[in-house]
């Protein structure tokens, strides 16, 4: 059975979440989801010409090793992207799941405000800065 909306966590202080503020958050997910996916298949499809692009250049280094520059970069861009979708996707799912908003290192909720703001959040703020002052 789903949980109700209302049974999100949220910090103290924070108004619990209404059906709208869920809205937000998915809304704002599922684009990401489908411009994740769209930057994806249009960064695969431009690897493919380059290396479409390499097979022609076999006696033109300088332009072979600019392909091949230009190749990393998009195969930089998609992977880059796949992880950015499965982070939307493992958050959508938590949502789904009623598991969202809770910070996964120290248990704790994340807090509405900061969802909000970047509802792919997975740890509190607290716990952010602390991974990135380790960084
Ligand atoms: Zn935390």
């Amino acid at each position: 059975m789903a949980k109700d909306v209302n049974a999100l966590p949220t910090r103290k202080g924070e108004r619990a979440w209404s059906e709208k503020d869920v809205e937000t958050v998915r809304g704002s997910l599922s684009e990401d989801l489908q411009e994740l996916t769209e930057d994806i298949a249009a960064a695969e499809e431009q690897a493919v010409a380059i290396a479409a692009g390499m097979g022609d250049t076999s006696d033109d280094q300088a332009e072979a090793g600019s392909y091949m520059v230009e190749r990393e970069y998009q195969l930089g861009i998609i992977e880059n992207s796949k992880e950015q979708l499965l982070q939307v996707q493992d958050a959508i799912g938590r949502l789904t799941r009623g598991e969202y908003g809770i910070c996964d290192n120290c248990k704790q909720p994340i807090g509405k405000a900061r969802l909000l703001a970047y509802p792919r959040a997975t740890q509190c703020v607290e716990c952010k800065k602390a991974e990135e002052a380790q960084a």
